[in-house]
């Protein structure tokens, strides 16, 4: 039997979010970003922001694995986004109450519509003040 399994949700927030692999791998996505010339803003509202304030959201889970009792953090750079916390959660909120978004597209797809979702939401909330 192999030691290597694919994590289920609940061990996923409970050890995987707090996990020393997941903050270096946090710390890497950014000096990444840095590094290639690319913005370190909210991919949801645009907005630019330090990374310390910033959140990271998985596209993909696939690089996500635990080997023995711990844990990778393979995600590839393009399987990763930043966002603010508050755009974070409203982009969780419309993935997970929404069944198409959550069981019958890919993370990828339904963040996208989700994201293009937030930002709607925003320009109209602009143009109502
Ligand atoms: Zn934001
Ligand atoms: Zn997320």
């Amino acid at each position: 039997m192999s030691n290597r399994r694919a994590p289920g949700p609940s061990d996923y927030r409970s050890g995987f979010l707090r996990s020393t692999a997941w903050f270096a791998r946090r710390d890497r996505w950014f000096r990444k970003q840095d590094r290639l010339g690319l913005p370190i803003e909210c991919a949801a509202c645009g907005e630019a922001a330090p990374s310390a304030s910033l959140e990271l959201h998985h596209l993909d889970y696939g690089g996500v694995t635990i080997v023995g009792n711990q844990w990778r953090a393979f995600e590839r750079h393009d399987d990763l986004v930043a966002m603010h916390p508050s755009c974070h959660d409203l982009v969780h909120r419309l993935i997970d109450r929404d069944t198409v978004l959550a069981h019958q597209r890919t993370r990828r797809d339904a963040t996208a519509i989700a994201i293009a979702r937030v930002r709607e939401a925003l320009i109209t909330h602009r143009e109502q003040k």
